[in-house]
């Protein structure tokens, strides 16, 4: 969350409130941040849809400078 400069997090399931120090889950194709324990619970049942690629690629190439992530 510092990464984009906000001041509070929250969860974009669970709602609860993070300190921007607080790790979590980035997660491109919903375009959510989801604390661990979400994040945990929504990938044991997540399906990925080829249909969904393009939106999850775009997002990603958004928040991935931002984040500090390097893709070849
Ligand atoms: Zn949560």
């Amino acid at each position: 969350m510092n990464a984009v400069g906000s001041d509070i997090c929250i969860c974009d399931w669970c709602g609860r409130p993070y300190l921007p120090s607080d790790k979590g889950v980035y997660i491109a194709v919903l375009n959510h941040w989801y604390c661990k324990e979400c994040f945990y619970e929504w990938a044991a049942q997540a399906t990925w849809y080829p249909q969904d690629a393009d939106v999850e690629r775009k997002n990603f190439s958004f928040y991935a400078p931002r984040l500090g992530v390097k893709c070849q």
